[in-house]
């Protein structure tokens, strides 16, 4: 089954895509913003994206950048801005398409199905969805990671940490969206949870822990990935 996320905060056109996109035996997932987007392209490993550029938490030129640090996924843009530089701005961040609104769906499905039969056409690429770093690297497809040519064993709710801050390089992730996504809590006074599993996360991976280049302390608010 051909996966598809929508990347969408207008729960009428979420609506209407899921519906049609339901009914032509595609599987379906949507966020109704970039976060959220960004975790469920890691999470579901999505055929093709379907984004909006104005998300209410962020830019969806940054959505693709995020997400092209990581995977070649087929990325469309269904967004009401029409300019050119808007256009461009979103194919040379690694979009792959771009349907302005409104549009017709028989239109966007036809584009659709264009675009997964292009990744149909491309060879086999392992490592499409690896994370780079000079010191590590993380195949998220494999749930893997490497260290100086040896594998580096992490708990569940270590990988599940690492997962969400590496498929949003460069990206701010705040204490509260770690607390809610990896332990389903949403007190503040539970940051200690954090504090000590980003510290594991820093002895297995980075060089000098104390010094981290790679998983960051934004102090009082999150953490942050630097590839
Ligand atoms: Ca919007």
């Amino acid at each position: 089954m051909t996966r598809v996320l929508v990347v969408e905060d207008d729960p009428q056109l979420v609506r209407a895509l899921v519906i049609n996109l339901q009914a032509r035996r595609y599987g379906v997932d949507a966020a109704p913003d970039g976060t959220t987007g960004l975790r469920l392209a890691a999470a579901r490993r999505p055929d093709v994206v379907l984004l909006d550029l104005g998300l209410p938490d962020m830019d969806g030129v940054a959505v693709i950048r995020a997400l092209r640090g990581w995977t070649r996924v087929p990325i469309m843009v269904i967004s009401a801005r029409q300019g050119s530089d808007e256009k461009v701005a979103a194919l040379d961040a690694g979009a792959d398409d771009y349907v302005t609104k409104p549009f017709s769906m028989d239109e966007l499905l036809a584009r659709l199905r264009a675009a997964v039969r292009r990744t149909e056409e491309l060879p086999l690429t392992p490592g499409t969805a690896r994370v780079e770093t000079a010191d590590f690297s993380i195949d998220l497809l494999a749930k893997k990671v490497v260290r100086d040519g040896h594998d580096v064993r992490l708990t569940p709710t270590e990988w599940h940490l690492l997962e969400i801050l590496v498929t949003s390089p460069g990206r701010l992730i705040t204490q509260l969206h770690l607390l809610q996504e990896v332990w389903g809590v949403s007190q503040h006074d539970k940051t200690n949870y954090l504090r000590v599993y980003m510290a594991q996360l820093r002895r297995k991976l980075e060089k000098d822990p104390s010094h981290p280049r790679h998983l960051i302390t934004e102090p009082g608010m999150g953490y942050r990935f630097e590839a």
